[in-house]
C-alpha cells in the first residue's frame, strides 16, 4: 500500500503533512512521488493569499477521475482551506474526497483507515519492527537516514487579530505543545538522521504564554540544545512585540542555535501598521533590529512585506522603500496584498490599490531586496563558513550556512549529506554562493 502527499504552501503546512506521512508509516504503507499510484492521497492546503487557493482548487479538481478510475483510492485534503471549522459545504463541493482535516491534525484520517481491519493489523507490525514510542516520529524510508533538515511545530494556531490574516480564522486559537512532546518528537527525528531543526509557530516567540507557570522558548531552546544529534536549530516566526531580551540572550548563549531571525515588518508606515493591527511602530521596529544587531553580531534577519494593503498611498509605500533601505536585512519575503474571506480588512477596508500598482510595488521592492542582498552576500566572499549539507542538486552539494544562506559546492569523493563542511566562498550572488571544500 502507497501514499502520496502534495503539499501547497508555508513550512508549518510542510511539518503537517510529514506528520501525516508519519501516522500513514507507522499503518505500513510506503511512500510514492506519484498520486496516480498511490492508494492514499493527502493534499494539503493554502489559502493565505487568493492565488494560493486557487491552487488548490485546481489540485482537487485533478483528483477526481483518479477516484473515478480506482472507487478504493482514500482521498484527504487538510490544512487552512478545510480549516478548525469545516461546516460541509467542501463534501458538497468535492464529493469524491473520503477525508478532510483541520491544520495539524492526523487523527481524522488515522481512524478512517483504522475502520479497516487490514490496516490495524499492519500497524500492530509496525510499530513492532520500528520499536516505536508513543510520540515518535517515523520518516519515510527514503528519508530516513538521509533527511537532514526538518520543521517542528510548537505553537498551533494563533491568537493576534492582524486585520490582513485568515491564519487565526483557519488555525485556531494558539495553543502551545508540551514540552515533552516536542523533545520526543526531535529526539526521534535525530535518531533517524534529522542534524537541524526549525521550530515553527505563527508567533514562535509566544511559545509557552497559554501555559500558567510552563516553559517558555528559552526553556525549550535549552532542551533542544541539549538533545545529541542535533546540530542546528533555529525557530520562527518572530513578532516583534514579542521577541524578549531574554530570547535574544539565549539564542546567544546556546551554541546550536543559529545566527537567523525572521521578524516580519509587513510595513514601513505607522498608519499602515496600525490599519494592520500590527501592534508597533517602524521606531520600534527600528530599535529590535538594532538590538538583535547588538546582541547577535553577524546575525541574518529575514522579514516579511505586504504591498498594497488597502488605503496604502505612493508616500507610504516609499516609506517601506525607505525602511528597507536603511536597515538592510538578508531576505525579504514579499507578498501582494489579497483580501481574505471574513477577515477585518475584507469586513472595512476597501481592496483600492489597483493590481498593477501592486504588481509595480512588488517589483520595486524585489529589486530593491536583489540589489541589497548581493551586497550583503558579497561580504562572504573569500570567507570559509561551516556549511549544512543537505542534498544533492545538479551535480553540487547544497547545504546552508547557520545564517541560513544556501551554498554549493563540489565533491565527487564522498557522500557529504548531514555533514558540516567547511566551505571556502567563491562566488556570491543574492540568492546564494558558490565555493569549495577547504580541508
Ligand atoms: N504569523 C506570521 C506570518 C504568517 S503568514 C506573522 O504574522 O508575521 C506569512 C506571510 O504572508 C505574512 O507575514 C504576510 O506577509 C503574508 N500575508 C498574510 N496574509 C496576507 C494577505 N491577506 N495578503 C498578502 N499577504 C499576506
Amino acid at each position: 500500500m502507497k501514499y502520496h502527499l502534495h503539499v501547497f504552501g508555508c513550512q508549518m503546512n510542510e511539518a503537517d503533512a510529514q506528520r501525516v506521512g508519519s501516522e500513514l508509516e507507522k499503518i505500513g504503507l510506503t511512500y510514492t512521488d506519484h498520486a496516480r499510484d498511490a492508494d492514499v492521497i493527502v493534499l494539503d492546503t493554502c489559502v493565505v493569499r487568493q492565488s494560493a487557493e486557487d491552487k488548490a482548487y485546481s489540485y482537487i479538481t485533478t483528483l477526481k477521475p483518479i477516484k473515478e478510475k480506482r472507487p478504493d483510492t482514500i482521498i484527504t485534503v487538510m490544512g487552512c482551506m478545510v480549516g478548525v471549522k469545516s461546516n460541509g459545504t467542501l463534501k458538497k463541493q468535492f464529493p469524491w474526497v473520503d477525508v478532510f482535516m483541520a491544520p495539524s491534525e492526523t487523527a481524522p484520517l488515522v481512524n478512517f483507515m483504522r475502520q479497516r481491519e487490514s490496516f490495524a493489523l499492519m500497524a500492530e507490525e509496525t510499530r513492532h519492527r520500528h520499536a516505536l514510542q508513543d510520540g515518535d516520529i517515523l520518516l519515510p524510508a527514503h528519508e530516513r537516514g538521509s533527511l537532514v533538515a526538518a520543521h517542528v511545530p510548537i505553537v498551533y494556531g494563533c491568537s493576534h487579530a492582524c486585520t490582513f490574516c485568515i491564519i487565526p480564522y483557519r488555525r485556531g486559537v494558539e495553543r502551545s505543545r508540551p514540552i515533552g512532546q516536542i523533545a520526543q518528537e526531535v529526539r526521534s527525528l535525530a535518531e533517524q538522521g534529522v542534524k537541524e531543526v526549525t521550530l515553527l509557530g505563527q508567533i514562535v516567540d509566544r511559545y509557552g504564554r497559554d501555559f500558567t507557570d510552563g516553559p517558555d522558548l528559552s526553556d525549550l531552546l535549552r532542551v533542544i540544545n541539549d538533545i545529541d544529534g542535533i546540530e542546528r536549530i533555529r525557530f520562527l516566526t518572530s513578532h516583534p512585540n514579542w521577541m524578549s531580551d531574554e530570547l535574544l540572550d539565549t539564542v546567544a548563549e546556546l551554541p546550536k542555535v543559529c545566527e537567523h531571525i525572521e521578524v516580519p515588518v509587513q510595513a514601513g508606515d505607522d498608519e499602515v501598521l496600525r490599519n494592520m493591527k500590527r501592534g508597533y511602530t517602524t521606531a520600534d521596529y527600528r530599535r529590535l533590529i538594532e538590538k538583535i544587531r547588538a546582541k547577535l553580531p553577524g546575525t541574518s534577519i529575514a522579514t516579511d512585506i505586504i504591498v498594497g494593503f488597502p488605503g496604502e498611498t505612493a508616500a507610504q509605500f516609499q516609506a517601506t522603500y525607505d525602511l528597507l533601505e536603511e536597515l538592510k536585512l538578508d531576505v525579504a519575503h514579499l507578498a501582494k496584498y489579497s483580501t481574505r474571506p471574513g477577515t477585518v480588512a475584507d469586513r472595512n477596508l476597501p481592496d483600492d490599490v489597483p493590481e498593477e500598482e501592486k504588481e509595480r510595488r512588488w517589483r520595486v521592492l524585489n529589486d530593491q531586496h536583489e540589489r541589497i542582498s548581493d551586497g550583503i552576500n558579497r561580504r562572504y566572499q573569500a570567507q570559509t563558513v561551516e556549511v549544512l549539507v543537505e542534498d544533492r542538486h545538479k551535480g553540487k552539494w547544497r547545504g546552508r550556512t547557520r545564517t541560513n544562506k544556501l551554498v554549493f559546492f563540489e565533491d565527487e569523493t564522498t557522500d557529504r549529506r548531514g555533514q558540516l563542511a567547511q566551505v571556502k566562498i567563491e562566488k556570491t550572488g543574492p540568492w546564494s554562493m558558490i565555493g569549495t571544500m577547504s580541508h
